[in-house]
């Protein structure tokens, strides 16, 4: 099977998560200490710290590459992200099966079926304050702009993203260790609603972006 994604494209957009979620790991831990563990942004950076060390080279296929990412963080990462995340990127992979355009329907189709699979695995529904709020409206406006080609998909994705997270600020948190707080989550940003963010932000940047 041939996707059109590559491996250096898939390893490109992982390396640029990674280092985004370096930079942002203090925001993500900040927020998780507000209305969860503290634990967010050390559980990523050492997930995606991880995938960030795997060799492209060793991969034919970007399927296997982005397997292999999400069985690392499912491995890595401890707490409720690591297998979500996981999740997400074993049934990204799984879904990417090649296209005729260049990429969009691809990138679309495997997009749908990561987000599914974190539904399927979390249980969480949108306004339930978690990374669903920003994955959810990514996949929608990705969809709305399919026509215009994979950069503006993405872009459109990106920034729908963006929106997703800040409006988990005045949301009750449904799911998770902030559900325990009912009522007292609401003021505060998701922080998995946050990284998702940058996963998507990430993307655009990368895959989205013509070399
Ligand atoms: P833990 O909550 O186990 O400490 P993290 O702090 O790494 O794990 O991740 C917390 C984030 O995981 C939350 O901000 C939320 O976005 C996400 N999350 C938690 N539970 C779920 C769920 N059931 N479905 C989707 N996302 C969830
Ligand atoms: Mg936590």
């Amino acid at each position: 099977m041939t996707t059109t994604m590559t491996v250096t494209q898939a390893a490109a957009w992982m390396h640029a998560f990674a280092a985004a979620v370096h930079t942002h790991a203090d925001q993500l831990t900040d927020l998780d200490r507000l209305i969860g563990d503290a634990d967010h942004g050390s559980n990523m950076d050492r997930g995606m710290s991880a995938v960030d060390a795997l060799d492209p080279a060793t991969f034919t296929q970007a399927a296997d590459y982005l397997k292999k990412a999400g069985m690392t963080l499912v491995s890595t990462v401890g707490g409720a992200s690591g297998p979500l995340y996981g999740t997400f990127l074993m049934r990204f992979a799984a879904a990417l099966a090649g296209d005729h355009t260049d990429g969009t329907e691809e990138f679309g189709r495997a997009l749908r079926a990561g987000v599914d699979g974190v539904i399927a695995r979390g249980k969480a529904d949108t306004g339930d304050k978690t990374m669903i709020d920003a994955l959810t409206p990514a996949l929608t406006a990705y969809d709305a702009h399919h026509a215009d080609g994979l950069t503006a998909a993405l872009s459109a994705a990106a920034d729908a993203a963006d929106a997703g997270r800040d409006h988990t600020i005045p949301l009750t948190a449904r799911k998770g260790r902030a559900s325990y707080l009912g009522e007292r989550s609401v003021g505060h940003q998701d922080p998995g609603a946050t990284s998702a963010a940058l996963l998507i932000r990430a993307a655009a940047d990368t895959i989205g972006t013509p070399a």
